[in-house]
């Protein structure tokens, strides 16, 4: 897999931080490639702005991303929430606490 040539393909998709023009022309340069990690250092044709970015490509690439779904999540571990006699005991409590607020939080 050629990260340069994939990333030239991209490149014109992105902008230059620096100067907003597209990066479509831009100098590409790998400056280390290991495993799924590359780093490669982009100088954009239009002001020279050089940057490194860190490319990490999967082993098996999905055409599309896998959409992940929140809305099935178990939400147990949150624990139930805080319900009116909880608040009201809280707050006798802290009416009747006669110590400074260190001792109440020990
Ligand atoms: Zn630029």
């Amino acid at each position: 897999m050629d990260v340069l040539d994939i990333l030239r393909r991209q490149a014109g998709r992105f902008q230059c931080p620096n100067c907003g023009q597209s990066l479509a022309d831009c100098e590409l340069e790998m400056v280390t490639h290991h495993d799924d990690q590359s780093l490669v250092k982009v100088t954009c044709a239009h002001c020279k702005d050089t940057r490194l970015i860190a490319v990490a490509f999967a082993a098996e690439t999905e055409p599309e991303a896998p959409v992940i779904d929140l809305r099935d999540q178990p939400t147990e571990e949150l624990g139930a929430p805080v319900n009116a006699d909880e608040v009201l005991d809280a707050r006798l409590a802290l009416a009747g606490h006669q110590g400074d607020l260190a001792s109440l939080l020990r």
